[in-house]
């Protein structure tokens, strides 16, 4: 910033600003200043097993509760916290509240299912972000699982990152299958334990061929590698009895639950067998 003298004093600011850059600015502002203020809140989707409707883990998926605005989707700030450094911040936020939700599941039924939490690739090839997401990560693989997208799988430091934690035991899901760069060497080579299929794959899937025939094929080079497939954004009971049909184990989707505030899940671990 320059200052520069005005007729009423003392102005900050910077010339090179235009609108667009001021609204970023107050927006990376506003967003620290809600992930400090608990302004994020976590909601759970379950992943259900297709053989018999049981929740098998859930997905920690954040939004922000703005004073404004409403439930803010995840779609309309994540990416502005990877570029600003906030990710970091804002992920650990995410952390803390998932394991915290675990405790009380557990406290309330005597059970509760795993969470998968998403993990931006800047946490992992940023050493800064790593450093302390790490220590919480492994504290919790007990209690949370990674999901990361292809793109983390591309870059050494991330593909460091990954190998460290698999190493410390926490288990990882490739997110969005299917949609990015992996390739099959990054897969023989990674160690992860599940590839989530995308939705693009996944929404209509009961009218076409085309796409059956590429979950038929992920589902079959995942049994070779001995990985767990989820399909994503099941919608309908046709798709899911597809899915059963193909041989996918889990799937996840708005036809079982959106996701919903942790203590709505209750129900579904403290007794209800099943979801459908
Ligand atoms: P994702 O990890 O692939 O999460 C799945 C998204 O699909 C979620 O959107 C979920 O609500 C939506 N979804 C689930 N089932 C269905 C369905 O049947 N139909 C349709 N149309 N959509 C379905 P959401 O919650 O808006 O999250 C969007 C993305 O934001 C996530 O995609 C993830 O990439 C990112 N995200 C969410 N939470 C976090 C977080 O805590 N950290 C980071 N780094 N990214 C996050
Ligand atoms: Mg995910
Ligand atoms: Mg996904
Ligand atoms: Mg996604």
């Amino acid at each position: 910033y320059r200052a520069k003298s005005t007729g009423a004093g003392w102005a900050v600011y910077d010339e090179r600003l235009d609108a667009p850059q001021l609204h970023r600015l107050s927006a990376i502002g506003e967003l620290r200043a809600a992930i400090a203020g608990g302004q994020l809140e976590v909601h759970y989707q379950p992943l259900v097993t297709l053989a018999d409707g049981g929740v098998r883990s859930v997905e920690a998926l954040v939004r922000w509760r703005h004073p404004e605005r409403g439930l803010v989707p995840p779609d309309q700030f994540v990416e502005l916290a990877e570029q600003s450094r906030l990710i970091g911040p804002l992920t650990l936020a995410v952390l803390d509240a998932a394991v915290a939700q675990h405790a009380a599941w557990q406290a309330a039924t005597g059970t509760a299912p795993r969470i998968a939490v998403n993990i931006s690739l800047r946490c992992l090839d940023d050493p800064q972000s790593y450093a302390a997401i790490r220590q919480r990560l492994v504290d919790a693989r007990d209690v949370l699982t990674v999901e990361v997208t292809e793109s983390a799988l591309a870059g050494d430091e991330a593909r460091q990152a990954l190998l460290d934690l698999a190493q410390q035991g926490v288990a990882c899901s490739v997110d969005d299958f299917g949609t990015g760069y992996a390739s099959l060497a990054y897969l023989r080579d990674l160690p992860v334990s599940e590839l989530k299929i995308d939705r693009a794959f996944v929404r209509e899937l009961h009218v076409r061929a085309r796409d059956q025939a590429i979950v038929r094929s992920v589902v079959q080079m995942a049994h070779a590698l001995d990985l767990h497939v989820v399909a994503e954004g099941v919608e309908s009971s046709e798709i899911a009895a597809v899915l059963r049909g193909l041989g996918v184990s889990s799937a996840q989707g708005y036809y079982w639950s959106r996701p919903v505030e942790g203590a709505l899940l209750l129900p579904w671990f403290a007794g209800a067998p099943s979801l459908r």
